[in-house]
């Protein structure tokens, strides 16, 4: 059915935990900052199957998550779910 219907009030639940958790840009090399997050980034980005569950975000900072949204020819590999 409409997995859609939902949708919306997890990720703010998500992202409002993942923020808490992740007070600093999780985003690794090469950018790796330490600067205090204020976005949530998918590590298997959406268009590639990747969900909204607490294991496949982090937090990052606005420019870590802008450089990975413009550069992601590949999934990150060493992540384990
Ligand atoms: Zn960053």
């Amino acid at each position: 059915m409409s997995r859609h219907s939902a949708k919306g009030a997890v990720w703010e639940r998500n992202r409002a935990i993942t923020l808490t958790r992740d007070p600093t840009c999780q985003i690794p090399d090469p950018h790796d900052c330490t600067v205090t997050s204020t976005e949530v980034d998918h590590i298997i980005p959406r268009r590639h199957g990747g969900s909204n569950d607490l294991r496949n975000l982090r937090g990052a900072c606005r420019n870590g998550n802008q450089a990975r949204n413009r550069t992601t020819p590949r999934l990150d590999t060493h992540i384990t779910l």
